[in-house]
């Protein structure tokens, strides 16, 4: 039955879709039309008896994927595991509530809590002959940091930048030949080298938007390159914690030691050191840094675009004397910064990274010209695949092929809809597209879909299944796999 609606309601949106192209809204011209056609029996039976699971709740169950496969792989079984692995075997069929809870007794993330005191060690200029020795004292004791590179090193030795990843350290961008006059004389000095360091990065298999700027942002960066970088999607660090080790040449561990554990005490500290040539004295200054904030009870974390770092207040005069970024120049880096973080090489680094968050090229090409600029999305991926089931078909997304982005699960629209037995009409002029449901048609919103870089269509999954008519009614988690089931399913497998 299902199936001949469809079959009506795809000459119907052609109809339609005509005049929705005419009213040039953001996607809300066919919500009464949607509303319209009513919804066979069968499925306003399934929808009402259907436990609300959502969006939410099969991200939560990717995540749980992802843990557990880690695990797996690691071959250290996490204590939650086998209970959650017992939920999640079956039984859950009929009972909602045992699916919530499912969802709800994920292995959650230890959460620092407000009163949490954290240290974020930070090591630049690397990698060099130091940065294994660095590496060395940092697993000795357990803790992890963030490194930001600068570019040329890292082209001359990605082993050293695998390693720093592979031992779950963050990595950041620091510039491709440090030389400030460089890249402070001009912005598009700093842009260029942003870029090439974010490529030699990526071609070591590294995927991150955190920068810090060689010498600090304070009197280099004026706004207009905070504007840039914001707008571009990266995300700047600078410190307050001032170890002190590069005030001068050959500045002795001892000293280095007094500058990493004399400041002020916050509840965060960002502490500046540095692990390029010439540095041999933080490395032997390092175990009685570490040794000193863990003595004070600090937690050591890497930094991710969702810590608040620090960043220093624009100077009132610059270092340099220079023109003000142009318009052009910042659309520039934003959009070529975009390319990178949309390749698949991107990705697939960014599944391996401990960092997360960066930016997509938001909305379809169409709506480029016809909405303003819109904001960047941070995105990510998680390393477990997804496998939708409806009682027309299911459709696996490999992990990589969907995107977090600012925190909702999105999916290849077409791909999805198709699998499930809908269909997808892209409106390529407008940049628009519509989702033919099981019993109607209606817009997807502009400002959550988007294309990839490759021009596929993405959107949110809720919102497609919210166009579909249809909904989740079970979500099972095993390692690598959330596997989810939609009510559609149920009623077919019902009738
Ligand atoms: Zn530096």
């Amino acid at each position: 039955m299902a199936r001949m609606n469809k079959l009506r309601l795809i000459a119907l949106g052609a109809a339609i879709c005509i005049g929705w192209i005419g009213m040039g809204g953001e996607g809300a011209g066919l919500k009464g039309l949607h509303q319209l056609a009513s919804p066979p029996a069968a499925s306003v039976a399934s929808a009402a008896q259907a436990p609300s699971i959502g969006e939410p709740e099969l991200l939560d169950a990717l995540k749980q994927a992802a843990v557990l496969a880690a695990e797996k792989k690691s071959g250290n079984p996490g204590l939650q595991t086998e209970g959650l692995q017992e939920d999640s075997s079956g039984a859950l069929d009929s009972k909602a509530g045992n699916t919530a809870q499912l969802v709800s007794s994920k292995p959650e993330e230890k959460k620092p809590s407000a009163e949490d005191k954290t240290v974020y060690l930070t090591f630049d200029d690397g990698p060099s002959v130091h940065t294994s020795d660095v590496l060395d004292i940092l697993r000795k004791y357990g803790v992890k940091a963030t490194f930001f590179m600068v570019g040329k090193n890292v082209k001359e030795q990605s082993k050293r930048v695998n390693r720093v990843q592979e031992e779950g350290h963050a990595i950041g961008n620091h510039s491709y030949n440090h030389v400030y006059k460089d890249i402070y004389s001009s912005f598009a000095g700093y842009a260029r080298q942003t870029l090439l360091t974010e490529q030699a990065l990526l071609d070591a298999g590294v995927a991150t938007n955190l920068v810090r700027a060689p010498g600090g942002t304070f009197t280099n960066f004026d706004a207009g390159y905070f504007k840039a970088m914001k707008a571009a999607g990266y995300t700047m660090v600078d410190w307050n914690v001032d170890s002190g080790d590069s005030r001068r040449v050959g500045v002795p561990a001892k000293e280095i030691i007094a500058g990493a554990t004399s400041a002020p005490f916050k509840r965060e500290m960002t502490v500046l050191i540095h692990d390029g040539t010439g540095h041999a004295e933080s490395v032997k200054a390092l175990p009685a840094i570490i040794e000193f904030y863990k003595a004070k009870g600090y937690r050591f974390a890497v930094i991710t675009s969702k810590v608040k770092s620090p960043v220093f207040p624009v100077a009132k005069k610059m270092k340099w004397k220079r023109e003000a970024p142009q318009a052009a120049e910042i659309t520039a880096l934003a959009e070529k910064s975009n390319q990178l973080r949309s390749s698949k090489a991107w990705l697939a680094a960014a599944s391996n990274g401990v960092g997360e968050g960066a930016v997509l090229p938001a909305i379809g090409k169409g709506a480029e010209t016809v909405n303003p600029p819109v904001k960047p999305k941070t995105y990510g991926t998680l390393q477990a695949d997804l496998l939708l089931q409806s009682g027309y078909g299911e459709v696996r997304i490999g992990y990589g092929e969907y995107f977090v982005v600012d925190g909702k699960l999105t999916v290849p629209v077409r791909r999805t809809v198709e699998a499930l037995g809908g269909g997808v009409i892209w409106n390529a002029p407008e940049g628009t597209a519509s989702i033919i449901g099981y019993s109607g048609i209606g817009s997807l919103n502009r400002d959550t879909a988007f294309l990839n870089g490759e021009g596929r269509l993405y959107a949110p999954l809720s919102e497609v299944l919210e166009l579909m008519e249809d909904s989740l009614t079970r979500i099972e988690v095993s390692p690598g796999l959330a596997e989810a089931w939609l009510g559609s399913g149920a009623a077919a497998e019902d009738g």
